[in-house]
């Protein structure tokens, strides 16, 4: 709480702080900090997506490239499988009996190619054209198989050395009967001609068609993941701007509602001036407080400076006042005139009609002085019922303006309509050429205490004394 001189309490007008308009550092504070939190939970999470999108490209690349390597395995073991039956049938070395079982049976190229892509979750279609190759691929082999017992039979190997697939095999009766020379050209024919490369063609065709439309499938993976990570990275790209914008908004904002402000407040502060308001909700509040506490200090110095220099009472100037004024005015050119003034038996109206009445008579006294005289001249109470007035620049020639003046005065003073007693002055007044000086007071106090003497009620001016007054 706030007290002003007279110890009356100040309170800020709370009008005041509804109608202030301004952004509050509190609630922007807030909002940045909300905003900032979402803008950076989601730049996390397009950061996550984007690895997860990345690790999804990734993988879709290596399964087309190992798609792709699948599809050249189980061509090159199909091949190789067809060289071998062929070499097993022009030079009947059985070497090459054993090559193709060995792929056959344990290097399993086309076997381990499948496998590989079958993890890759074919669709019905693709196991279908699997399923067509595995089961071409069957036939294919037991005519290979056929091809090799002709070309053992034919050589008269030891079939118990002779793979099992090929010792099984029953050659038709026609078969049997050929001669040796008649079955080796026989097996040549079943693994070269058309019938051969037609069902060889068919596997491919099927094959082919397993393993395009799986890579075909994971091109689409591949491109739809790709596609992704360039939406995430888009994504990251457009959140990192907002935080770019977000970042300059603030500066803007800090420097518009805190750094100007308080660069204002500074100068303000420093050239003792009002606060001006600007700035955010709260440095808007505190300049009007500011203000506030600026303009009571201000009335608070005013009134003290008053209240040093003026009677409480009358509301005129008071002795201490007059005592500086008179340092003035001795410094002063011009022409003045004093005029004292003491109230006659004024201890008898405090007696007579108490000290409040007393207080009112003296009161009256001031207002008369106050409101007969130039606002030029300085009217004083410089004692319990004593009066002066200072008239600046003033001419001994115009000491008529001065006796009407107080005739005047004294009319009112005899007035009681007012309910105060009537009272009379006894007035002495002296003249200067030049500025205020001692002998002018004691001059016109001299003439106020020879209408004293003359028994009160009067005025006199020291210039019109009797040389033996003046002398006294
Ligand atoms: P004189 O005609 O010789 O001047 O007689 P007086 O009774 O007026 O005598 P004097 O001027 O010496 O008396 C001044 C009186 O004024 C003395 C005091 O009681 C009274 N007084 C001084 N200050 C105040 C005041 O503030 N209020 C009131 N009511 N009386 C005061
Ligand atoms: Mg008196």
């Amino acid at each position: 709480m706030l007290l002003d001189v007279r110890g009356k309490s100040v309170v800020l007008d709370m009008e005041k702080e509804r109608t202030i308009k301004g952004i509050k550092i509190k609630s922007f504070n807030s909002f940045m900090i909300v905003v900032a939190c979402v803008l950076y939970a989601m730049l996390l999470y397009a950061t996550a997506q984007m690895t997860t999108r990345y690790n999804d490209f990734i993988k879709y690349n290596e399964e087309y490239i190992s798609c792709h390597e699948a599809a050249v395995q189980m061509n090159a073991a199909s091949d190789y499988l067809t060289d071998q039956v062929r070499l097993f049938t022009q030079n009947m070395n059985v070497k090459h009996m054993q090559l193709y079982f060995q792929e056959a049976n344990e290097t399993k190229r086309r076997e381990k190619a499948i496998a590989s892509l079958n993890k890759y979750q074919p669709t019905d279609d693709e196991l279908q054209a699997l399923e067509a190759a595995r089961g071409s691929s069957m036939d294919l082999m037991e005519r290979e198989f056929y091809a090799m017992k002709l070309i053992v039979v034919a050589n008269g190997y030891d079939e118990s050395q002779v793979p099992d697939e090929v010792r099984k095999v029953q050659l038709l009766a026609a078969d049997k009967a050929l001669s040796n020379e008649a079955k080796i050209a026989h097996a040549r024919e079943l693994v070269y001609n058309r019938g051969y490369m037609d069902a060889k063609a068919l596997i491919k065709s099927h094959t082919d068609h397993f393993v395009n439309s799986l890579m075909r499938h994971t091109a689409e993976q591949q491109r739809a993941s790709m596609g992704a990570l360039d939406k995430s990275l888009l994504n990251q790209r457009i959140l990192i701007s907002l935080l770019f914008v977000m970042n300059i908004i603030t500066f803007l904002v800090i420097t518009v509602l805190i750094v100007r402000p308080l660069s204002v407040y500074m100068k303000c502060i420093r050239d003792k001036m009002r606060l001006e308001t600007t700035g955010a909700y709260e440095f808007k509040y505190f300049a009007m407080t500011y203000n506030d506490i600026y303009e009571l200090n201000a009335a608070n110095q005013a009134m003290l400076v008053h209240k040093a220099n003026h009677d409480p009472l009358t509301g005129i100037m008071n002795r201490s006042a007059f005592e500086s004024l008179k340092a003035l005015l001795k410094q002063s050119t011009v022409p003045m005139a004093l005029i004292l003034l003491d109230i006659d038996r004024f201890k008898g109206i405090n007696d007579t009609y108490g000290h409040d009445m007393g207080d009112r008579v003296l009161t009256k006294v001031g207002g008369l002085l106050h409101s007969f005289f130039r606002s030029e001249d300085y009217p004083a109470r410089i004692g319990g019922d004593e009066f002066v007035v200072v008239l600046n620049d003033f001419d001994e020639e115009n000491r008529k303006i001065i006796s009407h003046k107080l005739d005047l005065i004294t009319k009112e003073l005899q007035n009681t309509a007012d309910g105060l007693p009537a009272v009379t002055l006894s007035v002495g007044v002296a003249f200067s050429a030049k500025g205020y000086s001692d002998e002018l007071f004691n001059q016109a106090d001299k003439a106020l205490y020879a209408v004293k003497d003359a028994g009160r009620n009067g005025m006199k001016f020291y210039d019109e004394l009797s040389a033996e007054t003046k002398e006294a």
